[in-house]
């Protein structure tokens, strides 16, 4: 069956297909989801790149299925003290305002206890109608025992053991889940991430007898970590703790040799495909785990949900069909400057009015407006652009004004002082350069400011970025980037024509060590010679430059192109018809 016949099946789909033996989906876990902001169950551009995969999955038709936890405390509310220290409340938030509650219950034995799983519907509808189910796995209400109700309360919070119950109810539970609700034909399971690998322990379990091969024809698995320090290990001293003794003895023998288990290893191990999420991160994980056979297929953004809704209408009139295929966007060239223009500076006026209703600054609509939002992770470097303060007041005084934007996870205290810094840095030029804070960022803020500022900032130490999203979104808005040549970047960057690059070029050999020190002076010397030069003095060139961001590379990193690459590489499933 192509994916094109089973989205003329229309709504029903689910309650038709789950019981038919033809229906053989692919079952897409992740530790988040992203769906929309009002659904705090994500922290950043994994969960949001998860969302957007399964919302080009519907638009096209793809069956597929969602599974991740529901996380009640979501990913907390940002606020700061007297020091500009960042200060964490939970979220308030309502499940049964957003989800529907599912009767279906599935057990885990963790830590010696059976620990209850239900599970949240979300369903998202695509473009032509087709719904796509993501299911919120949830262990917070009466029957658990206190301490497991909390399992599901905090985006990666707690401590190693809490984490790994959390992998439990993902990896187990989820399969479990899955089966619970009638699918009894998964195709694949796609692990985004390492966190969901314990599922391949269930895999081996149902099968009855112990068959590597067998589990990993049914697994494949994608990577987005590009330094050691950043995969999960669990020592087995400590997973004994919490693992049944059936489940420990299949892992011992999977792991042979091992003191414990990485979960990209287990990913990496059992898995009939691997990926990473750009070529530059592909280059950088075959070296990590001696795996040259690791693919990449490079991120994209939903393009329906990050458009701007004067850009759409702008797409919507000059290309029709965009939206279900994103590469017509390469038509972009041909849409009247002016209107690309008119179209972008509306964005900017609304993101200025909430800058405005937020922290009562007046920002001005015709000046050149730099970006940066995202997580407040130390690799991401916010403070780069105020490391000479003297030197960004000689070049942007009435020249230029800043938006920036972002959380530091609630344990990362060199991301609170990062952001410490930024906001003390911010304080010392506001006199001379207009810069602001945007508390919260979520999904509505991130779509606020790609859309709205003129150029995005992006200075990631190499080779830490192994995609970056936000960049995208800016380019299906027009908005150039002006970013470190890593991750996606070096495969969109066309230098003054995309955007601009910051620091030396990539280097083919993956063991140079890069003078960083550099990127500073490089970001200063372009921003005062070409960058404010051409914003002020040759409006149509900066045009020009807008519509070749959008024809080159909205029309290519869009999730659309992603979801089509992972059936053809990775999932197996035939395109024809669609
Ligand atoms: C797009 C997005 C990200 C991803 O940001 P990058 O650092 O560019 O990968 C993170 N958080 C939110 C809320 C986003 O919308």
């Amino acid at each position: 069956m192509t994916a094109a016949s089973h989205r003329e099946l229309g709504s029903s789909i689910q309650q038709i297909l789950v019981s038919d033996p033809a229906f053989r989906p692919v079952a897409y876990l992740s530790m988040e989801i992203g769906v929309k902001a009002s659904l705090p169950t994500y922290s950043g551009g994994l969960g949001v790149l998860a969302g957007d995969i399964l919302k080009s999955g519907a638009d096209l038709g793809v069956p597929m299925v969602g599974i991740s936890l529901l996380y009640r405390k979501g990913y907390f509310d940002q606020s700061f003290n007297s020091e500009q220290w960042q200060v964490e409340k939970p979220v308030q938030w309502q499940p049964v305002q957003e989800l529907t509650l599912l009767p279906n219950q599935v057990t885990v034995t963790m830590q010696g206890r059976d620990v209850i799983i239900r599970t949240w519907l979300y369903e998202i509808t695509g473009t032509t109608g087709y719904p796509l189910p993501v299911y919120f796995l949830d262990t917070d209400f009466d029957g658990n025992h206190p301490d497991d109700r909390k399992i599901t309360w905090d985006l990666y919070g707690g401590d190693q053991i809490y984490r790994l119950c959390q992998e439990l109810v993902l990896g187990i539970g989820g399969l479990r889940m899955l089966r619970d609700l009638g699918y009894s034909n998964i195709e694949t399971f796609h692990m985004n991430e390492g966190h969901a690998g314990f599922l391949t322990l269930e895999l081996m379990r149902e099968q009855g007898y112990y068959d590597l091969e067998k589990v990993r024809k049914q697994v494949i698995f994608t990577t987005h970590t590009p330094i050691p320090a950043g995969h999960d290990f669990f020592r087995f001293d400590l997973v004994e703790k919490v693992l049944p003794q059936d489940f420990m003895y299949n892992l011992r023998k999977m792991l042979p040799n091992a003191d414990g288990v990485s979960m990209t290893e287990l990913g990496i191990k059992f898995s009939r495909y691997v990926n990473a999420v750009s070529k530059k991160h592909a280059e950088v994980s075959r070296n990590m785990f001696s795996k040259p056979e690791i693919d990449w297929i490079t991120n994209g953004v939903h393009p329906g949900t990050w458009v701007s809704a004067s850009m759409k209408r702008l797409y919507d009139l000059h290309i029709p069909g965009w939206e279900n295929d994103p590469g017509r966007l390469i038509q972009a060239i041909h849409i009247p400057p002016k209107d690309i223009w008119n179209a972008h500076q509306a964005n900017k006026m609304r993101l200025m009015a909430e800058i405005m209703e937020q922290t009562g600054r007046q920002f001005d609509p015709n000046v050149l407006t730099i970006g940066f939002a995202r997580r407040a992770a130390q690799y991401k470097r916010a403070d780069l652009i105020f490391s000479n303060v003297k030197r960004l007041v000689e070049i942007g005084a009435g020249r230029i004004q800043l938006v920036f934007s972002g959380k530091a996870h609630p344990k990362d205290d060199g991301g609170k002082a990062l952001l410490q810094r930024l906001l003390n840095a911010a304080q010392k030029v506001d006199d001379a350069i207009a810069v602001v804070f945007l508390e919260n960022y979520d999904m509505d803020k991130g779509a606020l400011i790609t859309q709205g500022v003129d150029l995005w900032l992006n200075t990631p130490l190499r080779p830490r970025e192994a995609s970056g999203t936000s960049g995208m979104k800016c380019c299906l808005n027009g908005v150039m980037n002006f970013s470190v040549l890593d991750g996606w970047w070096i495969e969109g960057w066309e230098e003054g024509v995309t955007g601009w690059s910051i620091g030396p070029l990539p280097s083919e050999s993956e063991l140079v060590r890069y003078d960083e020190t550099q990127d500073a002076v490089d970001l200063y010397n372009k921003l005062e010679k070409t960058i404010i030069p051409l914003y002020y003095e040759d409006q149509d060139g900066w045009i020009r430059m807008m519509q070749r961001a959008i024809a080159q590379d909205a029309s290519y990193f869009n999730t659309h192109r992603v979801v089509k690459e992972y059936c053809e590489k990775a999932y197996d499933i035939n395109f024809i018809g669609m």
